[in-house]
């Protein structure tokens, strides 16, 4: 077999000259550059229907009612649907919208939408736009073909869409026409969830009454929601897309199946927080511009650890308005991307050997009138309340750390919380010195005998200094850190929906606030007074979740071991964890909260798994292809070469005795050995991996064909990986039609 394409390599050279050659692209804001669109409050939110544009186009006795809606966190009345609707039609009219869709979140981890005209006729004919509340409440898609885990057989294929009033609508661009888009929860005919934000929507009101139970405990006023606030720092990589184009993995798998490690990775340390590139900074700056129209309040931008790796970080806001913000934002990312010749990558482990990509997810409880409960405070009473929901929240991650493992699972994540770059797969809570120290005292109880008052002020509760915020006191290896007045959740996947990792968190946070409200109400029913009742709870929670909190270094085989002598689940990849779902305890509970119906979870099991499965059929299909296709031929290419010189310098040196001479031939010929040997077991593994496929598709259950892709699949994925990475070093370069990790990493 010869292979006789000299230009094998011929679109990776153009690739490299294409990327290596791009300026960064300039854009125009209403005809004139970029740089004079003028200060971002003149154009924030100018493509959303939010309060001011609600203002400017609904009667006053509408637009209140709305907005009454909105701040309670209900559906929108029926009463007024057409009014608002009516405006909000006349105002994507005057934004040059033609069309109108439901935008919703289905369980894909992307967005969805369908788009309707405003076209109707009237009664004598003539087309006119017309939107009636109606088409704004509900919307009816043809779903069918949506994931939902069995909730709704494909011959069921209604799912109702219906419009979020929380969120506003808003006005998506496209080179050629703009569409009006409504965020929407989607459910099926009888009500059953089958998005990403109907759960998250009912965690929160979860939340909200139990969060709200404790304040009462205080005798405050419960008149209004308590909020799940929630900021998502979203990372992600950039490389120039004609090398995206030129590798199937990234295409197929979104992440490298193969490629060898480059002389250069991270450990220069020279990424993080440099100098941003000028390609990618325009980048960021048209993505910010488009942001900041679609009312998304993006904050900070920087290198991340890896080369070719970012980071954007918004301003927080209520979970549910945060959840579809994120969603949206990486929709504009991506599609910017484009515009600038750059692939984005938001696989949580698009290559090797360097840092993969998460979302770290800061949360908090904030009061309807803005005092945020995880913030302690300067009276005692406050810092009492303070201790109460950051125990509560311990007391969840104690309970349910599985649960919310279970909710950042993915093949995409698996590859990061089992390295040591991310946090690993056990929950973990981290408080920092000065807190540890606190509820260390607290457990002690050393002051037992003292008024509570004096237990107080000897602990230094009655006025808690703002807890220690600067970045010495961070531990960035730990899952769940709390971080001076809020907790951040950083195992969640950057290709993740927040949405799910969210409900559950509410969830497990809710069962502690209201196993602490039950708790303190005993108490005071026995006379104990309040502050008394709650210091004792609070020390209780303290010492019966005191296995959750871990200081040190997350990602050390110490705490691995250590982790499992306090009997910390150690969940390491997606099938294990998923089987958290199909628990009866957490059914219960979630059922109990009113988050999933038993069978809503098992649907969200099954989705959730049939995609561990499509991930990795696709990945083995791909890396099949590649090897079979390209790494194999450029072997051959090789080795037919190498022989053919061994023999024409051997038998034209033939009769010369000459240790050099030998010393070359010897070279060649184990340089051909060693290429053939790896190229034999490439082709061995990859009949292993049929044999191991095989087995996975004989399983009769979702669970167990999980459990095979992960236990044999997996492994022999990589057994290949090293095999054409061996094979990619040692072939010229000229052979290898594979951008290479240097190449994608570094030119742009
Ligand atoms: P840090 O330095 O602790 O990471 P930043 O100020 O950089 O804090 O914020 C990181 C993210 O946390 C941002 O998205 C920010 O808006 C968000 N954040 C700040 N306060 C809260 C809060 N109370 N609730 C939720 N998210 C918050
Ligand atoms: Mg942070």
């Amino acid at each position: 077999m010869s292979v006789s394409n000299d230009s094998a390599a011929e679109a990776r050279f153009q690739a490299i000259s294409a990327a290596g050659s791009r300026q960064p692209r300039q854009f125009l804001v209403n005809g004139r550059p970029a740089t004079e669109a003028g200060p971002i409050s003149g154009y924030f939110g100018s493509s959303t229907f939010n309060e001011e544009a609600m203002r400017d186009k609904l009667p006053n006795r509408v637009f209140e009612k709305l907005r009454q809606t909105v701040r309670e966190g209900k559906m929108l009345d029926l009463d007024i649907a057409d009014t608002v609707a009516h405006a909000m039609k006349e105002w994507a009219l005057e934004k040059g919208a033609s069309h109108f869709c439901h935008w919703f979140q289905p369980q894909t981890g992307l967005t969805a939408e369908k788009h309707d005209s405003f076209l109707s006729f009237d009664d004598e004919g003539q087309a006119i736009e017309r939107f009636s509340g109606n088409q704004l409440i509900q919307s009816e898609p043809d779903a069918s073909s949506f994931p939902s885990g069995g909730m709704r057989s494909t011959f069921e294929a209604r799912g109702y869409t219906a419009w979020d009033p929380a969120s506003p609508a808003f006005i998506m661009e496209g080179v050629n026409g703009r569409v009006l888009c409504i965020p929407s929860i989607f459910i099926s005919y009888d009500g059953a969830a089958l998005d990403q934000k109907a759960p998250l929507l009912r965690s929160m009101d979860a939340l909200s009454k139990r969060a709200a139970d404790i304040l009462d405990i205080f005798g405050e006023d419960v008149s209004g929601r308590v909020i799940s606030t929630v900021g998502p720092e979203q990372e992600y990589f950039l490389i120039d897309r004609a090398f995206f184009h030129l590798r199937p993995d990234l295409m197929a798998a979104g992440r490298t199946l193969i490629g060898a490690k480059p002389p250069k990775g991270q450990e220069l340390e020279d990424h993080y927080f440099g100098s941003i590139k000028d390609r990618v900074k325009a980048y960021m700056h048209e993505v910010e511009y488009e942001l900041y129209r679609l009312g998304i309040p993006a904050k900070t931008r920087h290198n991340e650890v890896a080369p070719a790796q970012f980071e954007m970080a918004p301003i927080f806001e209520e979970a549910n308005i945060a959840a579809d913000k994120n969603q949206l934002a990486m929709e504009v990312m991506r599609r910017i991307a484009g515009k600038h010749d750059l692939a984005l990558l938001f696989h949580e482990k698009p290559f090797a050997d360097i840092n993969g990509s998460g979302k770290h997810v800061n949360w908090s409880l904030q009061k309807a009138n803005g005092t945020n409960l995880l913030e302690p405070g300067d009276t005692p009473t406050r810092n009492l309340q303070f201790l109460v929901f950051l125990t509560a929240v311990l007391k969840g991650v104690h309970r349910r750390g599985a649960l919310i493992r279970a909710s950042i699972a993915s093949s995409g994540n698996d590859h990061r919380l089992g390295a040591n770059e991310a946090p690993p797969a056990i929950m973990s809570v981290f408080l920092g010195e000065q807190l540890t120290r606190i509820l260390d005292d607290i457990e002690s109880g050393a002051n037992g005998s003292d008024t509570t008052e004096k237990r107080l002020l000897k602990l230094g509760i009655s006025k808690l200094p703002s807890i220690q915020r600067d970045n010495t006191d961070r531990n960035r290896t730990s899952p769940f850190a709390f971080t001076g007045n809020k907790f951040e959740l950083r195992a969640v996947g950057s290709a993740f929906s927040i949405s799910f990792p969210l409900a559950m968190v509410n969830a497990a946070v809710s069962e502690g606030l209201e196993a602490m409200a039950r708790d303190i109400r005993s108490r005071q029913k026995d006379g104990t007074p309040l502050e008394k009742a709650v210091m004792d709870v609070v020390r209780d929670a303290v010492i019966e979740t005191k296995d959750i909190r871990f200081e040190g270094n997350n990602y050390s085989e110490e705490w691995v071991e250590e982790a499992s002598r306090r009997g910390l689940p150690n969940l390491r990849k997606t099938p294990e964890a998923l089987e958290v779902l199909l628990r009866a305890d957490e059914k219960k509970l979630l059922k109990r909260l009113g988050i999933f119906s038993a069978a809503e979870v098992e649907s969200r099991y099954a989705v959730k798994m049939e995609r561990y499965i499509k991930d990795l059929e696709i990945e083995v299909e791909t890396i099949k292809d590649m090897a079979a296709t390209m790494v194999l031929p450029a072997a051959v290419r090789f080795q037919t070469q190498l022989a053919a010189a061994s023999i024409a310098v051997s038998q034209s040196l033939s009769g010369i005795k000459d240790a050099r001479v030998d010393a070359a031939l010897g070279y060649q010929q184990m340089q051909l050995r060693d290429v053939t040997a790896h190229a034999g077991k490439l082709h061995e593994t990859l009949e292993q991996l049929d044999v191991a496929m095989a087995k996975a598709q004989r399983q009769n259950k979702l669970g167990k064909q999980g459990r095979v892709l992960a236990d044999e699949v997996l492994g022999l994925l990589e057994g290949l990986r090293e095999h054409c990475d061996a094979l990619e070093e040692q072939i010229p370069d000229g052979y290898w039609p594979l951008p290479k990790y240097r190449e994608m990493l570094f030119i742009c």
